[in-house]
């Protein structure tokens, strides 16, 4: 097994990776460190939880502490360009955690916050500027940032940027940059559009390509309520209001749903937050904060928010509204069961979701054990197929998409919520790949307070009977 001293990383960074309890090198980080080091560029093919923050931190530190160097005011040496504040924060955080024994200033840029603080930051000097494309460029514009002496530029999820529609802010940002620069791209998936802006980026770049696993889905126990809409609000404070679910985080697909169901738990008795990309960052940070310090019991997330967030000790999700795109009903799962425990992911299908679930139990090749309760089981849920199995088509409807048909409609009164604030804004969250984690994480922590064992084992295992009725195993909802 390689060790992070064989691939010639300082005894400053080694050090500080043992104590994060890292025992060797994840495959991105063995097969990136060595040629990064060297100066090459980079076209990775990886998913969060593969490592790659390391894999490309660790070089990046190694090389400004070789090329010592004095930043000027407002003119940074490496530019990390990120989708979403959580994701920016989290690179900040590991770069402050991975270079604790080396000097460098490093600060996180992002919109939803005042611009003070990080103008100051920038006026003092900083080595690493991790950046969200929106705020970087108002800043870039009103000349508190240059580029000019950007020696390392990285664009991690791309394929995410251009989901969010920061293609023209990325291109002028590259257009700000030195031509003489070491570049690393990174993407979860390689779409012509993807590789067509990484073409523009690097030059020569060696290419790494990791393998997403499956996330370790036999610990976690997958059930289905077919529910009408309307009923979806009754069955979720049903089950919440259960003492055996400690922390859970409900997915919505929608930001206004999220605000709603959030409103609607808080109504009906049950403490709960909502975090998606419409929220000031110090609401979102606020709200996962109450979550991890467990004064929140139930987050309800989208699921670009509930991206990178990495808590242990989820012991339910449900995704109150399916995703659309099956690879993310995995990722979403992912997310309780950490850390050698048991999880529950608890879904609920209309009638207008029923393709998405079947596209979910072709994927995962399993038929979700289907819980029957009598006051909310929707028939005509289960069996709807043909365009009944199918969000309306876009167009209809007003902002077009199913996630509004999911959803409900502003001005149907809500049984107990009359009042709640509709909010409707934002683009449709589409959550791509499942990302998964890489075999080489096995027993070992995460910075960022996760101590989830990594498992190598693929596979789907478990419930294989599609016509379990009334409950299901153990801590499950019986009645
Ligand atoms: P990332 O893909 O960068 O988001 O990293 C996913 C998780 O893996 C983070 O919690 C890291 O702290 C953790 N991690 C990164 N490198 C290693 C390693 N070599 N061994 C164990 N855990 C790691």
């Amino acid at each position: 097994m390689v060790t992070f001293t064989e691939l010639k990383l300082i005894e400053q960074l080694t050090r500080a990776v043992k104590e994060e309890g890292y025992t060797s090198p994840t495959p991105i980080q063995e097969q990136s460190i060595p040629h990064l080091l060297e100066g090459r560029d980079l076209l990775g093919c990886a998913q969060t939880g593969t490592g790659k923050t390391a894999a490309f931190v660790l070089p990046i530190l190694q090389r400004l502490w070789i090329k010592k160097k004095v930043t000027s005011r407002g003119t940074p040496r490496v530019l990390i360009l990120a989708p979403t504040r959580e994701l920016a924060a989290q690179i900040g955080e590991s770069i402050r955690c991975y270079g604790k024994y080396l000097r460098f200033t490093s600060t996180v840029i992002f919109g939803g916050v005042g611009q003070f603080p990080q103008v100051k930051a920038l006026r003092q000097g900083v080595d690493i500027v991790v950046a969200t494309p929106g705020r970087l460029l108002d800043l870039l514009n009103q000349g508190h940032v240059r580029l000019s002496e950007i020696e390392v530029f990285v664009l991690d999820e791309a394929d995410r940027m251009l989901d969010m529609g920061f293609i023209r802010d990325i291109k002028k940002i590259i257009l700000k940059l030195p031509p003489r620069r070491q570049s690393l791209f990174f993407s979860a998936t390689l779409s012509s559009e993807v590789i067509a802006l990484a073409r523009t980026l690097v030059h020569d770049p060696i290419h790494v390509t990791i393998e997403p696993e499956k996330p370790t889905v036999e610990r976690i126990e997958q059930s289905v309520y077919f529910v009408d809409k309307g009923n979806k609000d009754a069955l979720l404070t049903k089950l919440l209001r259960d003492a055996v679910v400690k922390r859970a985080i409900v997915f919505t697909q929608m930001k206004h749903i999220a605000n709603d169901v959030a409103a609607m738990l808080n109504h009906n008795g049950i403490r709960a937050d909502a975090i998606h990309g419409n929220k000031s960052q110090g609401a979102r940070t606020a709200a996962l904060d109450g979550f991890r310090r467990g004064k929140i019991r139930v987050l309800v997330a989208t699921d670009i928010a509930a991206r990178g967030i990495d808590i242990d000790d989820i012991t339910h999700i449900f995704n109150y509204e399916l995703p659309n795109d099956p690879e993310t009903y995995i990722h979403r799962i992912g997310r309780t069961a950490r850390a050698g425990a048991k999880g529950l992911a608890i879904s609920f299908c209309s009638a207008p979701e029923r393709d998405s679930l079947r596209a979910i139990e072709r994927l995962i090749r399993l038929h979700l054990p289907v819980v029957r309760d009598p006051s909310f089981h929707s028939d005509s849920a289960m069996s709807a197929t043909g365009m009944a199995a199918r969000p309306p088509p876009k167009g209809r409807g007003g902002r077009g998409g199913w996630e509004n048909r999911g959803g409900r409609s502003s001005s149907s009164p809500r049984s107990g919520s009359s009042g709640f604030s509709e909010r409707r804004g934002g683009s449709s969250s589409r959550s791509g790949g499942y990302r998964g984690s890489s075999s080489a994480h096995s027993g070992s922590s995460g910075h960022r307070g996760s101590s989830a064992p990594r498992s190598s084992s693929g596979g789907y295992g478990g419930h294989r009977d599609s016509s379990s009725s009334h409950g299901h195993g153990s801590g499950g909802y019986r009645r």
